[in-house]
């Protein structure tokens, strides 16, 4: 059997795929995802930008309805890890992590892109409970309070300013003397009246109890350790766009990527690549939120429609 279309990763752009092709008429669309349908959101404590979800609710509570509603149209989901998509022609391999293949007349990658984490004590331990990699989720929730945001980039310092609207006090922490970001950024950080730049000095270790994060040790470079106490430590220190899957045995990418390995799209999806599409937080120029990354989702699937129609009719 030849799938219509393969759908590489099950978070909101992969789900969102899955309803509007399987919805739209395609047959035999298969979503493979690794783990549980929901995507990085499944870690979120609390999400409360979601256009429409009103009080409090989880990550999880927000995309648990989602992967019933793509099966009632037919969206079929495959627990499995892709090592590889491949094309030879026209046709699509997907080359699953348990040696099996399966050929598709299109396909939409969603595999999403991970947060990179700083690797200090306590990180994972208190990572959704205090600890976030997302300012535009979680800075709500300090509103009022302190925070300590750790890196010296551009995600860094635009993030430390949304915090600093937000928060009484942003702790800027970065590990070198410099930071790697546009001039006019590091200008606006230097003049907010509520952003302590620490320089030279990376995180040690964060603490807290059942509650949460009450605090965070960080070290100079002359081993001179403070401890700041705050409820919110927000980690921007690149971002892994998970691109694995793309890339060939020769060490080429089935499709264009720019620079930082995010996949290169049109207004459509479209990739380099006929009839591949990418969706989510994978692709140039994502704002990274599910709104996005589902409306992402929708668009590459229609496109996939399209395409499917013209080859196949
Ligand atoms: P992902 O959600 O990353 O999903 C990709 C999926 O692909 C994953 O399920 C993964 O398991 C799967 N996958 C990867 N590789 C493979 C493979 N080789 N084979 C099979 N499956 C694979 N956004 C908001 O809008 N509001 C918020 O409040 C918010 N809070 C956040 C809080 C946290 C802690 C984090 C980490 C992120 C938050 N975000 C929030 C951002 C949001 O989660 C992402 O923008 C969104 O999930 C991106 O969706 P996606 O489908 O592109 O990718
Ligand atoms: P980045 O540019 O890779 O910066 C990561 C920062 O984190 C660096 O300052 C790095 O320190 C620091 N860091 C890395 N690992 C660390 C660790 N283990 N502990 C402590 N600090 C650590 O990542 P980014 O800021 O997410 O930006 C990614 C790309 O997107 C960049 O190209 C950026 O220009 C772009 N971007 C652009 C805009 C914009 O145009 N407005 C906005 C956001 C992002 P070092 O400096 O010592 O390496």
């Amino acid at each position: 059997m030849i799938l219509d279309c393969a759908i590489i990763g099950g978070g909101p752009a992969g789900l969102t795929a899955g309803l509007y092709t399987t919805r739209g008429g395609l047959e035999n669309v298969v979503m493979f995802e690794k783990g549980m349908p929901g995507g990085q959101i499944t870690n979120s404590s609390e999400i409360e930008n979601y256009p429409g979800v009103t009080g409090e609710i989880t990550g999880m509570d927000l995309m648990m309805p989602w992967p019933d509603q793509c099966k009632k149209f037919g969206l079929v989901h495959e627990m499995v890890a892709v090592e590889r998509v491949s094309k030879d022609g026209e046709l699509f391999t997907i080359h699953k992590e348990n040696g099996d293949t399966v050929n598709a007349h299109s396909v939409i990658i969603a595999t999403g892109s991970s947060p990179k984490r700083a690797g200090f004590k306590g990180e994972e331990e208190f990572f959704g409970r205090g600890v976030s990699t997302c300012a535009t989720c979680d800075g709500f929730f300090y509103k009022g309070k302190e925070v300590v945001v750790i890196g010296g980039g551009d995600t860094a310092l635009e993030e430390a300013l949304y915090l600093a609207k937000l928060c009484t006090k942003v702790y800027l922490v970065h590990r070198r003397d410099k930071f790697r970001s546009a001039p006019n950024t590091i200008k606006r950080v230097e003049d907010a009246q509520n952003i302590e730049i620490i320089l030279n000095s990376a995180p040690e270790e964060v603490y807290g109890d059942a509650m949460g994060v009450n605090g965070i040790i960080i070290k100079d470079n002359n081993n001179n350790t403070r401890d700041i106490q705050v409820p919110g430590v927000f980690i921007f220190v690149g971002y892994n766009v998970n691109n694995n899957t793309l890339k060939q045995p020769d060490g080429s990418y089935l499709c264009d990527l720019n620079e930082a390995g995010e996949v290169i799209v049109d207004l459509n999806m479209k990739t380099s690549t006929d009839g591949l599409f990418a969706a989510g937080d994978m692709r140039i120029n994502a704002p990274k939120q599910v709104v996005c990354a589902a409306g992402d989702g929708a668009v590459a699937a229609l496109q996939a429609i399209s395409y499917v129609d013209e080859k196949l009719n």
